[in-house]
């Protein structure tokens, strides 16, 4: 054991130095700013037909960048559970596979935008903007902050790869986290690992209303791709790769922002290093 600690101390603290000596070159690099740090920048949306992922790779990019996760679905089964005159409207949409109005999800994350303060390391939408005048709303809004949206990320799947994803989906409602009965079961059955509540499935989740949800995606949201590619911020990446393969796609794109940052501060670290050696 005192040989192991030893050894753990020890890998500590070349780590530590390591991360001091980058430190310091990357302050060098930027004129002795101090780096900015990508949590205060994250502003993206990902799109996605239900059961894409978007709701499995959200919470990993909330962690990485300290931002919040906006989800509409969870903020409206959230109002249905509150039993509100919004929720039981919603209700019956949601379950039909239809959308609730613009005017209301716009509303919805225009409020969380303004007042949560999770917001202020930027954000990330799940399901939102799902018609092209959401995506018009959302840049609306972001024009009046002096904003604008980094990376709207399509997650891509086959129609016939969701159906056994959806219908194994489990949810723990309070947080929005998401299991699967195969893919991702929980480590005690029907149990959020995480506060021991019990998971449930969604009521919508199921063939028949998948198949109306899935025609509504290409009828309504498949357009908001094409807006996006229109404004140039628009990726894709391969989502029926399993989990850890489509976050790996995701950190490509953001190290791609890295790239970007530092070839702007004059070739970035790693030519400066490899000039001198
Ligand atoms: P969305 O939020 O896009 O509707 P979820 O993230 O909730 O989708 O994922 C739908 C279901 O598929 C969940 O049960 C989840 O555990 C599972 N899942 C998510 N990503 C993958 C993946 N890459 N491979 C297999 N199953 C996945
Ligand atoms: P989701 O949890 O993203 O699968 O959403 C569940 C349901 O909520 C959808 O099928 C819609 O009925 C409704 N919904 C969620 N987000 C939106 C949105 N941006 N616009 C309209 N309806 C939405």
């Amino acid at each position: 054991m005192g040989y192991l600690d030893d050894e753990v101390k020890h890998l500590r603290s070349v780590i530590e130095g390591l991360d001091g000596r980058l430190k310091a070159l990357e302050t060098k690099a930027t004129g002795g700013a101090a780096p900015k740090k990508t949590t205060e920048e994250i502003r993206m949306i990902l799109i996605g037909p239900p059961g894409a992922g978007k709701g499995t790779q959200a919470p990993k990019i909330k962690e990485k960048f300290s931002c919040c996760h906006l989800a509409t679905g969870d903020m409206l089964r959230s109002q249905v559970a509150k039993k509100t005159p919004l929720g039981r409207e919603a209700k019956k949409i949601m379950d039909a596979g239809g959308l609730v109005s613009d005017d209301i999800v716009i509303g919805m994350i225009k409020e969380e935008l303004e007042n949560n303060a999770e917001c202020k390391g930027g954000f990330i939408l799940d399901g939102f903007p799902r018609t092209v005048p959401q995506a018009e709303g959302l840049d609306a809004m972001l024009r009046s902050r002096n904003q604008t949206l980094q990376h709207a990320v399509e997650l891509q799947i086959d129609d016939a790869l969701l159906v056994a994803r959806i219908t194994g989906r489990l949810v723990h409602p309070a947080s929005g986290r998401s299991y699967h009965t195969i893919f991702n079961p929980p480590k005690k059955d029907m149990t959020d690992d995480v506060t021991g509540e019990p998971l449930i499935q969604r009521s919508d989740d199921n063939a028949e209303a998948l198949k109306k949800r899935l025609a509504t995606y290409h009828s309504q949201t498949a357009p908001v791709v094409g807006y996006y590619k229109n404004t140039g911020i628009w990726k894709a990446i391969d989502a029926s790769q399993e989990p850890g393969q489509v976050w790996k796609s995701l950190l490509a794109i953001f190290d791609g922002d890295k790239a970007k940052a530092s070839s702007s501060i004059g070739g970035g670290i790693l030519s400066k290093i490899a000039h001198r050696s």
